[in-house]
Parts: structure tokens; sequence; C-alpha cells
């Protein structure tokens, strides 16, 4: 499987295309049977834009937001789907480490 179909896999798994046109799910349901490969240059144009989205980023325990603006695709895409889906926010791998430190200086707060 490649990166873009694992990223369409989750997009097609947590429901993100029940907002478009129903073409498009058609389109990345297409790719996931019959490849990424096999679509046309405009059916690729049309996932195009589901296939980066920016990391929210994450705001540590002081309310301070980290800024993070990494543009996650392919597998990068499909595990921040997948976080999301969990409710820790659509969040890249730098920044799920970091919220989990915070997480962590939070328990110490809260233990202290
Ligand atoms: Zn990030």
């Amino acid at each position: 499987m490649t990166a873009e179909e694992k990223a369409l896999g989750k997009l097609l798994e947590y429901g993100h295309f029940h907002q478009e046109d129903s073409k498009v799910e058609g389109i990345a349901k297409r790719a996931m049977s019959h490849g990424y490969d096999s679509l046309t240059q405009p059916q690729k144009a049309v996932l195009s834009k589901h296939l980066t989205r920016d990391c929210e980023g994450v705001t540590d325990p002081g309310g301070h937001h980290n800024g993070c603006q990494a543009e996650l695709e392919g597998e990068a895409l499909a595990e921040a789907l997948d976080r999301e889906s969990y409710g820790d926010g659509f969040i890249c791998d730098s920044c799920d480490q970091e919220s989990h430190e915070h997480q962590r200086q939070w328990d110490k707060m809260n233990a202290e």
C-alpha cells in the first residue's frame, strides 16, 4: 500500500469525505481498490487537497501554543488522523511527544 493509499484509507474510515461531493469519496474508494496510481491526473487533483493537512500544534500547561505548522501527508497524515480519532487532536509526531511531555508535567504538578 502506498503512503497516499494509507492516508486515503484513514480519511475514508473516519468519514472525512462525507461533507464532500460523493464523487470525491468515489475516487478515494477507487484509489483503494485499484491503487492510487490508477487514478488520472484530474482525479488525483481532486484528492490532493485532502492529502495534505497542517498540524494543529499543541498548547503547553502555561497556555502557550507551540505554533507548529508542519504539513502532514502520506503516513504522517494517516497517523495524525488516528490521533485525532482518539481525541488527541490532529498533530504531528513531534507535537505528540511534546503533548505527552506536557501530560507528564501536569501529572507531576497534580501529584505534588
Ligand atoms: Zn506539530
